[in-house]
């Protein structure tokens, strides 16, 4: 018996786990001093009344001998990849109900629809992003390249015509950086994947963030992406479903590659491996769709973009650089005065007591930067402001 090496190969992830030693230190030496914590990209606000009835009733369903369901379809029921391919279409996208596979989440799909791919391709991920596509490639053995992402380019790397790549990661709107694309440059990256044959996978969880006019809330916005992109999306960010579980994936029937239909393979792969998401959670996902849910899910949309907003004016008044934060629930600041990460993390623990994310830990681009998220309580987000005003004016 031999292990996959590549394991070996993988750093630590130790962000978060690093994040939460330190904060634990600082709390058992300062006990009586609040700590306003802007760390962690997880919701803080519960599930829509809409989407709890729906599931109430699917259990209840469940309950019943006439309405009992066992095995669903493993790539989702048709009523919520019906009710995906109709929220596409509120935007001016046309995906089909088949080219939609529902999934426990987005992170599951990210790193199964790798099985597809063989390892001898070159891989292209933005730096700094979402660890998942680094860790999920390097599982696999796969060669990776990095798109730097940095200040000059607003955390928004362009094509460069002298990188040849086979799979592309994009982002957008970033985590970390809150960056988003705007349809006429993912245009140059549909155009850049065609010319090399490559393949873009493009992660869209925090798209119901973007508010401008203009950006992209899908790559398919773009012509003709259908033939060279692979879409995935979540309930996570949109509708609060971190722990609900619930996510879908776009594989275009156009996407064809040595003769092979990607859809017809990802159909294959899912069939085989994944048995489906519970009943229960994909009527709360389609409740998440209905008038009503939409209205809920829009009023806790605005607490994390109002946040957002005051996070961002605080910055400005401080003229502390940062991107993000209009399209996105992650705020990304140059750390002011600090060439590292961890070094302003600490400092501002022991100065303020707010919790943020040192951007190092997204890859190497993120060093002396800083992610501040807006999934909070607003009133942890104002102290946390008035924190930084006080220490940085
Ligand atoms: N993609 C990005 C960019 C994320 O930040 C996250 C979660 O933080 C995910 C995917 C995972 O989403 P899910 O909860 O649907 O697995």
């Amino acid at each position: 018996m031999k292990i996959n090496e590549n394991y070996s190969r993988l750093k630590d992830s130790y962000l978060f786990s690093e994040i939460a030693h330190r904060v634990q230190k600082f709390s058992a030496a300062h006990p009586d001093r609040e700590i306003l914590k802007m760390g962690i990209g997880d919701v803080t606000l519960p599930l829509a009344p809409a989407v709890v009835e729906a599931m109430r009733s699917a259990a209840e369903e469940m309950g019943r001998a006439e309405t009992f369901r066992g095995y669903g379809p493993e790539q989702g029921y048709p009523f919520l990849r019906e009710a995906i391919r109709d929220y596409y279409r509120s935007f001016g996208v046309a995906v089909s109900a088949d080219e939609i596979f529902v999934s426990d989440g987005a992170k599951s799909d990210l790193g199964n629809i790798l099985d597809l791919f063989d390892a001898d391709n070159t891989v292209l991920i933005p730096d700094p992003v979402y660890p998942v596509y680094v860790d999920t490639n390097v599982m696999a053995g796969r060669r990776i390249l990095f798109a730097e992402a940095t200040e000059q380019n607003g955390f928004l790397p362009m094509p460069d015509k002298s990188v040849s790549a086979d799979i592309i990661y994009l982002c957008s709107p970033n985590n970390p950086t809150g960056a988003a694309y705007s349809v006429g440059q993912l245009r140059q990256w549909v155009d850049y994947a065609k010319k090399c044959g490559a393949l873009i996978l493009y992660d869209a969880a925090y798209e119901s963030f973007v508010a401008e006019r203009g950006l992209a809330r899908s790559i398919y916005e773009v012509e003709g992406a259908k033939e060279c992109a692979i879409e995935f999306c979540s309930f996570s960010k949109t509708a609060g479903f971190t722990g609900t579980r619930c996510g879908y994936t776009v594989v275009p029937s156009d996407l064809i590659r040595e003769g092979a239909s990607l859809q017809k393979m990802w159909l294959r792969r899912q069939t085989t491996k994944f048995n489906g998401v519970s009943y229960i959670v994909q009527r709360g996902a389609q409740a998440a769709f209905s008038e009503e849910g939409r209205k809920q899910i829009s009023k806790n949309l605005s607490v994390y973009r109002n946040n957002a907003a005051i996070i961002c004016s605080a910055l400005d008044r401080l003229h502390i650089w940062y991107t993000g934060g209009k399209n996105s629930p992650y705020v990304w600041l140059k750390c002011p005065g600090y060439a590292d990460s961890f070094s302003f993390f600490d400092d501002l623990l022991e100065k303020t007591g707010v919790v943020g994310t040192p951007g190092s830990g997204f890859g190497k681009n993120g060093q002396g930067f800083f992610r501040l998220t807006a999934f909070a309580q607003e009133e942890t987000v104002r102290k946390a402001m008035a924190e930084f005003e006080r220490i940085f004016s």
